[in-house]
């Protein structure tokens, strides 16, 4: 598997079912097929977990399996293996289910001046709140001041401009056309 794709495969991955996902699709990715007492055998982590990970990501369409039937026992084994054909898909409708929360909060914090008394973890009102609590900080009682979230909204436009780059929504800007 190419290297981008395995590193977007574990990301994905990692957002499913955490460190031990991870394991999970590292191993398959070495034995391409495995059942999951294989799977549990090969990364130490219980059969349980191990068929719980597989499910979560046949769900997402990141892994599939066979069924085959044991010619002496009649038992049903499953052999799963890694699915990557719908990998770009999911990647770009993650990529733009981003975007989308990052266009929300840049809205939010453009359209509304808020008020704050400058301590980390107090809240941030908006204007009619704040003239509710008459402009003091509902918990430590200190002035509201406007807040100025000038490199918040910097750095959400700076990150939206990289998810459209990334997504072949805008040029990637010329470095010779943007000097100052
Ligand atoms: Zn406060």
């Amino acid at each position: 598997m190419a290297r981008r794709r395995s590193k977007e495969l574990l990301e994905l991955a990692e957002e499913i079912g955490g460190e031990e996902a991870v394991e999970v699709v590292k191993a398959l990715e070495k034995l391409k097929e495995a059942t999951d007492e294989e799977l549990a055998e090969a990364t130490g982590i219980r059969v349980n977990t191990v068929r719980r990970i597989l499910y979560l990501l046949n769900d997402e369409g990141l892994a599939d399996f066979k069924r085959i039937r044991d010619q002496e026992t009649g038992w049903y084994y499953y052999y799963w293996r890694l699915e990557t054909k719908k990998l770009p898909e999911i990647v770009r409708s993650k990529k733009m289910a981003e975007l989308k929360k990052l266009k929300e909060m840049l809205e939010e914090e453009t359209s509304e001046i808020y008020y704050w008394c400058g301590t980390e973890g107090h809240p941030k009102l908006t204007f009619d709140e704040a003239m509710e609590y008459e402009f003091q900080c509902p918990i430590c009682g200190k002035m509201l001041m406007q807040y100025d979230n000038t490199k918040i909204i910097e750095d959400l436009k700076r990150r939206i401009e990289e998810l459209e780059i990334e997504l072949g929504l805008r040029k990637k800007p010329r470095r010779s056309s943007r000097k100052k």
